[in-house]
Protein backbone atom coordinates (compact mmCIF):
# COMPACT_ATOMS: atom_id res chain seq x y z
CA UNK A 1 0.00 0.00 0.00
CA UNK A 2 2.08 3.19 -0.76
CA UNK A 3 -1.12 5.68 -1.77
CA UNK A 4 -0.28 7.65 0.70
CA UNK A 5 2.57 8.95 -1.14
CA UNK A 6 2.53 10.68 -4.05
CA UNK A 7 4.34 10.52 -7.26
CA UNK A 8 6.85 13.49 -6.33
CA UNK A 9 7.45 12.08 -2.82
CA UNK A 10 8.20 8.42 -4.35
CA UNK A 11 10.67 9.83 -6.65
CA UNK A 12 11.79 12.51 -4.39
CA UNK A 13 12.87 9.24 -1.73
CA UNK A 14 13.87 6.44 -4.41
CA UNK A 15 16.96 6.18 -3.57
CA UNK A 16 16.24 6.03 0.43
CA UNK A 17 13.32 3.09 -0.12
CA UNK A 18 15.49 0.87 -1.73
CA UNK A 19 17.42 0.49 0.76
CA UNK A 20 15.73 -3.00 1.75
CA UNK A 21 16.28 -1.71 5.27
CA UNK A 22 13.96 1.09 5.05
CA UNK A 23 11.69 0.25 1.98
CA UNK A 24 8.04 1.87 1.30
CA UNK A 25 7.02 1.18 5.35
CA UNK A 26 10.22 2.71 6.55
CA UNK A 27 9.62 5.96 4.57
CA UNK A 28 5.85 5.74 6.00
CA UNK A 29 7.92 5.27 9.61
CA UNK A 30 9.68 8.82 8.71
CA UNK A 31 6.56 10.54 7.24
CA UNK A 32 4.65 9.30 10.94
CA UNK A 33 7.44 10.33 12.57
CA UNK A 34 7.76 13.60 14.86
CA UNK A 35 11.13 15.32 15.88
CA UNK A 36 11.53 18.40 18.52
CA UNK A 37 15.38 20.14 17.83
CA UNK A 38 15.86 22.52 20.56
CA UNK A 39 18.38 25.12 18.87
CA UNK A 40 18.98 25.89 15.48
CA UNK A 41 22.65 26.36 15.79
CA UNK A 42 25.78 24.69 14.33
CA UNK A 43 24.19 21.37 15.41
CA UNK A 44 20.77 22.29 14.38
CA UNK A 45 21.29 22.89 10.95
CA UNK A 46 22.80 19.97 9.95
CA UNK A 47 20.73 18.01 11.73
CA UNK A 48 17.54 19.65 10.75
CA UNK A 49 18.57 19.61 7.21
CA UNK A 50 19.02 15.87 6.58
CA UNK A 51 15.93 14.73 8.55
CA UNK A 52 13.47 17.26 6.28
CA UNK A 53 15.59 15.87 3.71
CA UNK A 54 14.97 12.13 4.82
CA UNK A 55 11.10 13.49 4.82
CA UNK A 56 10.34 13.26 8.78
CA UNK A 57 6.89 14.31 8.37
CA UNK A 58 7.27 16.82 11.19
CA UNK A 59 9.93 18.77 12.45
CA UNK A 60 9.61 21.26 15.27
CA UNK A 61 12.48 23.99 16.05
CA UNK A 62 12.65 26.08 19.06
CA UNK A 63 15.25 28.98 19.09
CA UNK A 64 15.03 32.44 20.33
CA UNK A 65 17.81 34.19 18.46
CA UNK A 66 18.80 36.24 15.54
CA UNK A 67 20.81 34.94 13.01
CA UNK A 68 24.15 36.97 13.29
CA UNK A 69 27.32 36.96 10.82
CA UNK A 70 29.40 35.24 13.12
CA UNK A 71 27.12 31.84 13.00
CA UNK A 72 27.86 31.71 8.97
CA UNK A 73 31.07 29.82 9.67
CA UNK A 74 28.87 26.87 10.81
CA UNK A 75 25.22 27.18 10.68
CA UNK A 76 24.59 26.22 7.01
CA UNK A 77 20.58 27.06 7.39
CA UNK A 78 21.68 30.51 7.06
CA UNK A 79 23.12 32.58 4.16
CA UNK A 80 24.42 36.08 4.26
CA UNK A 81 20.52 37.37 3.49
CA UNK A 82 18.78 36.12 6.48
CA UNK A 83 21.54 37.80 9.15
CA UNK A 84 19.52 39.44 11.53
CA UNK A 85 15.92 37.50 11.01
CA UNK A 86 14.73 35.36 13.88
CA UNK A 87 16.67 31.76 13.15
CA UNK A 88 13.45 30.02 13.53
CA UNK A 89 11.67 31.74 10.99
CA UNK A 90 14.84 31.30 8.42
CA UNK A 91 15.37 27.78 9.10
CA UNK A 92 11.70 27.40 8.14
CA UNK A 93 11.92 29.08 4.83
CA UNK A 94 14.80 26.82 4.17
CA UNK A 95 13.40 23.54 5.02
CA UNK A 96 10.24 24.24 3.08
CA UNK A 97 12.16 25.11 0.45
CA UNK A 98 13.96 21.72 0.04
CA UNK A 99 10.84 19.56 1.25
CA UNK A 100 7.48 21.24 1.22
CA UNK A 101 6.16 17.85 2.18
CA UNK A 102 7.45 18.27 5.87
CA UNK A 103 5.79 20.24 8.56
CA UNK A 104 7.67 22.78 10.40
CA UNK A 105 6.73 23.40 13.47
CA UNK A 106 8.67 26.69 15.32
CA UNK A 107 8.97 28.28 18.44
CA UNK A 108 10.94 31.70 18.91
CA UNK A 109 11.27 31.44 22.11
CA UNK A 110 13.77 29.85 24.56
CA UNK A 111 13.21 26.86 25.97
CA UNK A 112 12.66 27.01 29.67
CA UNK A 113 10.69 24.52 32.68
CA UNK A 114 7.75 27.18 31.93
CA UNK A 115 6.91 25.76 28.43
CA UNK A 116 9.33 22.61 27.94
CA UNK A 117 6.21 20.44 28.50
CA UNK A 118 4.11 22.02 26.38
CA UNK A 119 6.19 22.71 23.10
CA UNK A 120 7.48 19.60 23.48
CA UNK A 121 3.79 17.55 23.72
CA UNK A 122 3.52 15.49 20.91
CA UNK A 123 7.04 15.10 19.62
CA UNK A 124 8.44 11.35 19.22
CA UNK A 125 11.65 12.33 19.95
CA UNK A 126 14.10 15.16 21.54
CA UNK A 127 17.60 16.77 20.35
CA UNK A 128 20.02 18.40 21.49
CA UNK A 129 21.34 21.56 19.49
CA UNK A 130 21.59 23.84 22.36
CA UNK A 131 24.65 25.64 23.73
CA UNK A 132 24.02 25.94 27.54
CA UNK A 133 23.82 23.12 30.30
CA UNK A 134 20.86 24.65 32.17
CA UNK A 135 18.32 23.75 28.69
CA UNK A 136 20.73 20.37 27.88
CA UNK A 137 18.92 19.20 31.83
CA UNK A 138 15.84 20.09 30.71
CA UNK A 139 15.61 18.28 28.34
CA UNK A 140 16.60 14.59 29.74
CA UNK A 141 14.65 15.63 32.59
CA UNK A 142 11.73 16.18 30.71
CA UNK A 143 12.74 12.61 28.66
CA UNK A 144 12.87 10.81 31.12
CA UNK A 145 9.94 11.63 32.32
CA UNK A 146 8.17 11.19 29.92
CA UNK A 147 9.74 7.76 28.35
CA UNK A 148 11.27 9.73 25.23
CA UNK A 149 14.64 9.31 23.66
CA UNK A 150 17.24 11.90 23.81
CA UNK A 151 19.59 12.43 21.54
CA UNK A 152 22.41 14.89 22.91
CA UNK A 153 25.67 16.36 20.59
CA UNK A 154 27.88 18.86 22.06
CA UNK A 155 31.03 20.63 20.59
CA UNK A 156 33.92 22.87 21.74
CA UNK A 157 36.84 23.79 20.20
CA UNK A 158 37.89 20.64 18.19
CA UNK A 159 36.31 18.10 20.22
CA UNK A 160 32.93 16.70 20.04
CA UNK A 161 31.02 14.06 22.27
CA UNK A 162 27.30 12.22 20.75
CA UNK A 163 25.07 10.00 22.55
CA UNK A 164 21.48 8.72 22.78
CA UNK A 165 20.31 8.68 26.62
CA UNK A 166 17.03 6.38 26.94
CA UNK A 167 16.34 5.79 30.34
CA UNK A 168 13.89 2.77 29.49
CA UNK A 169 17.03 1.22 27.45
CA UNK A 170 20.24 2.76 29.16
CA UNK A 171 21.09 5.57 31.44
CA UNK A 172 20.01 9.20 30.79
CA UNK A 173 22.11 12.65 30.66
CA UNK A 174 21.93 12.94 34.85
CA UNK A 175 23.42 9.57 35.31
CA UNK A 176 26.55 10.28 33.20
CA UNK A 177 27.37 14.02 33.55
CA UNK A 178 25.76 14.16 37.31
CA UNK A 179 24.19 17.13 38.37
CA UNK A 180 24.31 20.36 37.10
CA UNK A 181 27.10 22.75 38.66
CA UNK A 182 25.36 26.18 40.15
CA UNK A 183 24.72 28.29 36.80
CA UNK A 184 26.96 31.13 37.56
CA UNK A 185 29.53 28.57 36.95
CA UNK A 186 28.50 27.28 34.07
CA UNK A 187 31.13 27.85 30.68
CA UNK A 188 30.14 30.46 28.08
CA UNK A 189 30.31 28.57 24.88
CA UNK A 190 29.64 32.04 23.20
CA UNK A 191 33.33 32.81 24.46
CA UNK A 192 35.21 29.76 23.25
CA UNK A 193 36.30 28.40 19.47
CA UNK A 194 34.86 26.04 17.49
CA UNK A 195 35.69 24.44 14.50
CA UNK A 196 32.62 24.72 12.01
CA UNK A 197 32.90 21.26 10.57
CA UNK A 198 32.77 19.71 13.72
CA UNK A 199 29.44 20.79 13.88
CA UNK A 200 28.77 18.79 10.78
CA UNK A 201 30.06 15.97 12.38
CA UNK A 202 28.12 15.78 15.57
CA UNK A 203 24.90 16.80 14.03
CA UNK A 204 25.00 14.38 11.22
CA UNK A 205 25.59 11.32 13.67
CA UNK A 206 22.41 12.48 15.65
CA UNK A 207 20.85 12.64 12.66
CA UNK A 208 21.36 9.16 11.94
CA UNK A 209 20.68 8.04 15.30
CA UNK A 210 17.58 9.33 15.01
CA UNK A 211 16.65 8.28 11.79
CA UNK A 212 17.75 4.80 13.24
CA UNK A 213 15.29 5.25 16.02
CA UNK A 214 12.57 5.95 13.65
CA UNK A 215 12.98 2.90 11.37
CA UNK A 216 14.52 0.73 14.01
CA UNK A 217 17.44 0.02 12.27
CA UNK A 218 21.31 -0.83 12.92
CA UNK A 219 22.48 -0.54 16.57
CA UNK A 220 21.70 2.11 18.78
CA UNK A 221 24.22 3.94 20.86
CA UNK A 222 22.11 3.73 24.17
CA UNK A 223 24.65 3.29 26.87
CA UNK A 224 27.50 4.63 24.83
CA UNK A 225 29.31 7.94 24.44
CA UNK A 226 30.66 8.79 21.37
CA UNK A 227 33.61 11.45 21.66
CA UNK A 228 35.33 12.40 18.26
CA UNK A 229 38.62 14.29 17.76
CA UNK A 230 38.34 16.48 14.56
CA UNK A 231 42.52 16.98 14.81
CA UNK A 232 42.85 13.00 14.45
CA UNK A 233 39.79 11.49 13.31
CA UNK A 234 39.67 9.46 16.01
CA UNK A 235 36.26 8.39 17.33
CA UNK A 236 35.91 6.85 20.91
CA UNK A 237 33.08 4.73 21.82
CA UNK A 238 33.26 4.75 25.97
CA UNK A 239 30.14 2.35 27.62
CA UNK A 240 28.29 4.50 30.18
CA UNK A 241 25.81 3.07 32.47
CA UNK A 242 22.66 3.67 34.21
CA UNK A 243 23.50 5.12 38.17
CA UNK A 244 21.09 3.33 40.71
CA UNK A 245 21.18 6.92 42.56
CA UNK A 246 20.38 9.29 39.96
CA UNK A 247 18.16 11.64 41.14
CA UNK A 248 15.69 11.64 38.06
CA UNK A 249 15.75 8.10 36.65
CA UNK A 250 17.06 6.24 39.56
CA UNK A 251 14.73 4.14 41.99
CA UNK A 252 14.47 6.37 44.55
CA UNK A 253 14.07 9.79 42.01
CA UNK A 254 13.41 13.10 43.84
CA UNK A 255 13.09 14.92 40.58
CA UNK A 256 10.24 12.19 39.42
CA UNK A 257 9.02 12.28 42.32
CA UNK A 258 8.47 16.06 42.69
CA UNK A 259 6.77 16.50 38.88
ZN1 LIG B 1 19.69 8.96 35.18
Amino acid sequence: MISDFSQSELLRYSKQILLPQVGIDGQRKLKQASVLIIGVGGLGSPISLYLAAAGIGRIGIVDPDRVSLSNLQRQVLYSFNTVGEMKVEAAKQRLTGLNSCCQIDIFPVAFTSENAKEIAEGFDILVDGTDNLTTRYLINDLCVRTARPFVFGAIQGFDGQMALFDSRIGPCYRCVFGSPPPSDHIPLPADSGVFGVLAGLVGLLQAAEILKIILGIGETLGGKLVLINSLTAEFDHIEVLKDPSCPVCGENSEIKART
